[in-house]
């Protein structure tokens, strides 16, 4: 059953700031920055990378931003040096001091699925609004901006081929149908990520969209963790608690600065 977080919050408090070790992980896209009509706009405030800098600095927690973005993008977005950077929804991790590993065949993955960016690049060019996003070994097929006959038309025909293909998953978010290779989802990855860096620490996740759902379930194993759901209360979610919108979950990010900075 999922909960208001700010009507627990007194008890979550609590664990937040005594925790020895906390692992914060924040994903961007509909959680730090408002959706916006095109991905370039997602630009987060300097308040906010300001506090994930400073939180990422603070001892005893490891700061964590987690995209569907390649993590170069999100270098590009947030203070990298601070952070550890959780891209393609787990396939491609990134160290504050810059190390990265993947966890697919860049080479294999992109050249499997040139028959999808074929066809979707068509779907695309044939319909304003509607925009394939190539990820090299990932496509996504943003139909936001398009009218909503064209954006059901195309949706239908990305995922009917996608469906085709071996070795991927498809998956459909706010407004985006995306493949990526089987393998690390969000979950595995911040589970992975803890084992290496934290063993110990606490997990707080926060995320808004249909991706971050594996990292909710994935924790679930951790009883302790803080899993919360960014927006619209009427969809099911695995996640422990709820808030509102961005400005709830930018608020919770400068709470947990104030938190474990007083601990330090
Ligand atoms: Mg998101």
């Amino acid at each position: 059953m999922t909960k208001p977080l700010w009507e627990s919050w007194a008890e979550i408090e609590t664990s937040l700031m005594t925790a020895d070790s906390l692992l914060a992980c924040f994903d961007y896209d509909g959680t730090l920055t408002p959706i916006v009509s095109t991905p370039e706009e997602a630009i987060a405030t300097p308040q906010v990378r300001g506090a994930l800098r400073e939180l990422g600095s603070l001892e005893g927690v490891v700061a964590v931003v987690v995209s569907g973005r390649p993590v170069k993008q999100l270098l590009e977005l947030v203070p990298g040096e601070a952070l550890w950077l959780i891209g393609h929804h787990g396939l491609c991790v990134r160290s504050p001091d810059g190390e990265e590993s993947s966890m697919v065949d860049e080479e294999t993955a992109t050249k499997a699925l040139e028959p999808l960016r074929e066809i979707g690049q068509r779907v695309a060019d044939a319909s304003p609004g509607l925009r394939l996003e190539d990820k090299g070994s990932g496509l996504a097929m943003h139909t936001r901006n398009a009218s909503r006959l064209a954006a059901k038309d195309a949706a239908e025909l990305f995922c009917d081929e996608a469906q085709k293909l071996q070795g991927f998953s498809l998956f459909r978010g706010k407004e985006v149908y995306e493949v990526k290779p089987v393998g690390f989802d969000r979950g595995q990855a911040i589970l992975a990520l803890r084992e290496k860096v934290a063993p110990e620490a606490l997990v707080l996740y926060v995320g808004d969209d249909t991706p971050d759902e594996d990292a909710f379930r994935g924790l679930l194993d951790l009883p302790d963790s803080v899993t919360v759901k960014v927006g619209d209360g009427t969809i099911e979610t695995a996640a422990r608690y709820r808030v509102d919108d961005t400005h709830d979950a930018v608020d919770l990010l400068r709470r947990l600065r104030a938190l474990r900075g007083k601990k330090g």
